[in-house]
């Protein structure tokens, strides 16, 4: 884990304070309290959820309901603090009667994340639930199929992997996704402890990644950059990545 510099520090008090005063949405209208994120902002560990709930909107702060406890739970059980990590959510405005978040809405609201990602340089982002997962890899699969797969990619110049792994809120009420949940989680410290995917070996996913409508990402062995980065290479299993 690398020490944020000051700079990156003042970056993240700049931006906390733009998503607090942002109106690029219709739910600025709506919020009580914008929700920017959280933590420890030079962890290797993030943290991406859907949007702010009605405790979130509160208090301007991410998962401090239900959902919240249990992904507390979840980071004790690999000896882990909500304070070691940093938590934001692809929203940071609370959707009306917690809906769904719009295009429109993840829309205005990304350069948020991708500006915090840049700044945190994380080793690992978990995406939490459908929302996250499909915005961050740029893939339309959903969750029931990607989960508990890492995928190498970049983001913002930035090499890192993406765990998808459903959402605590969704696990909360079905035994058997709590059940995957915390199998899921329990291997994130092998994640990692592994090396953070190097810049050449995900050159090519990261194209796929800003560019939506591009082929979805292919998880890519570092360690095998030249091959599975070429254009036409089918996307390596997630097996490839030699972890799990
Ligand atoms: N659910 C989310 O996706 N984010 C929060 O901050 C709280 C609940």
């Amino acid at each position: 884990m690398a020490p944020a510099t000051d700079d990156d520090l003042v970056a993240l008090a700049a931006l906390r304070a733009e998503v607090e005063a942002c109106t690029l949405c219709e739910l600025h209208a709506t919020r009580n309290r914008a929700v920017p994120g959280e933590g420890d902002p030079a962890s290797d560990l993030m943290f991406v959820g859907e949007a702010p709930g009605y405790h979130e909107d509160q208090q301007g702060r991410p998962f401090v309901g239900q959902a919240g406890k249990l992904l507390e739970q979840l980071l004790a059980s690999i000896g882990l603090t909500r304070e070691q990590v940093f938590i934001a959510n692809v929203l940071k405005s609370r959707p009306p009667n917690n809906r769904d978040p719009r295009p429109e809405e993840i829309a205005a609201c990304r350069p948020y994340l991708w500006r915090q990602i840049e700044l945190i340089k994380p080793k690992v982002i978990c995406t939490l639930g459908n929302h996250a997962t499909k915005l961050l890899t740029g893939d339309p699969a959903g969750i029931t199929r990607v989960h508990g797969r890492p995928q190498a990619t970049a983001i913002s110049g930035h090499s890192l992997y993406l765990y998808p792994i459903f959402h605590p809120a969704a696990a909360l009420y079905t035994p058997a996704m709590l059940t995957t949940l915390k199998e899921d989680f329990l291997r994130l410290p092998e994640l990692l402890a592994h090396a953070a995917p190097q810049a050449d070996a995900v050159t090519a996913t990261a194209v796929a990644h800003d560019a939506p409508e591009a082929a979805p990402l292919a998880a890519t062995d570092p360690s095998q950059a030249a091959s599975s980065a070429a254009p036409d290479a089918p996307p390596a299993k997630p097996e490839q990545l030699g972890l799990f």
